[in-house]
């Protein structure tokens, strides 16, 4: 039993290819089960750039194209489940149009993304005057942890994406272990799950998210996870899941798991052999 629950579509204009290429690819790959997961729609003054998230009037065609694709899937071996990748902000008003779509629709999975070089982000470390790069980190796990305690999302997605896309110099997790062993108890205790996303593998850094300092300590505390490719194209459906995998067993790891109307299900780590 093989899964990849993060993926997108061309919706949120920034990914290529139709959803059933995804599904072919999940096919060639062993993949049984995927989630679609586009980005939630956003006000573009929060996101700071237009064109690059569905909106708000696309959903319900979103929600259309996951169930037909789910359709013509099923011949070929895999299960397309519909799910969502929403925002983790700490400003509430930016939160809103996200929880009435979470509250409207019935959803398989919901991931919790802070991308913090967003606008609302940003704007968020100007008005609390954060320009330390050690305060910037500390605060995204912070939030983060935020995001797990408000009970929106069944897993947190690419949890240091931080330290890509310029929001920081450096990112070194061993500064951070006290803050971020925090967010990771949070993930226990409120009993969601964590994303392990290959996508980091392919940004400049080549490391996988979260970092592997990151998920030792995430398995030495009971952290579930989930994973996901992040793919943008077809070809990347499952991408380098067949080296994380037994590095993940390596750390301890003995399951993945992914989520059928916000149900979370627990499978065996995959092999790869
Ligand atoms: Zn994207
Ligand atoms: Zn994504």
């Amino acid at each position: 039993m093989r899964v990849d629950s993060h993926m997108h579509t061309t919706l949120c204009g920034h990914a290529i290819g139709a959803p059933i290429e995804y599904a072919m690819a999940a096919a060639g790959r062993g993949i049984n089960v995927m989630t679609i997961t586009c980005h939630i729609p956003m006000e573009w003054a929060a996101f700071g750039q237009e064109g690059i998230r569905m909106q708000r009037d696309q959903l319900d065609h979103y929600r259309y194209l996951v169930h037909e694709t789910a359709k013509k899937a099923k011949p070929m071996g895999v299960e397309v489940l519909c799910g969502i990748e929403a925002e983790v902000y700490p400003d509430e008003a930016h939160m809103e149009p996200m929880d009435e779509i979470l509250a409207e629709y019935e959803w398989d999975f919901v991931l919790g993304s802070l991308h913090a070089h967003c606008q609302s982000y940003l704007m968020w470390l100007k008005k609390n005057k954060i320009n330390d790069d050690a305060i910037r980190i500390d605060s995204y796990f912070r939030h983060l942890k935020d995001g797990v305690q408000s009970g929106r999302y069944d897993s947190m997605s690419h949890p240091d994406v931080i330290r890509t896309y310029g929001v920081v110099g450096e990112f070194k997790p061993a500064e951070h272990e006290e803050v971020i062993r925090d967010f990771l108890q949070s993930v226990v205790d409120e009993d969601i799950c964590m994303e392990v996303n290959t996508s980091g593998l392919t940004k400049g850094d080549f490391e996988v998210h979260p970092d592997p300092l990151i998920l030792d300590w995430a398995s030495e505390m009971g952290v579930k996870l989930t994973i996901g490719s992040d793919s943008h194209q077809p070809n990347s459906v499952g991408q380098f899941f067949d080296t994380i995998q037994p590095m993940l067993r390596e750390k301890g790891f003995k399951d993945l798991h992914y989520f059928r109307g916000r149900e979370c299900i627990r499978i065996d780590m995959p092999s790869w052999d």
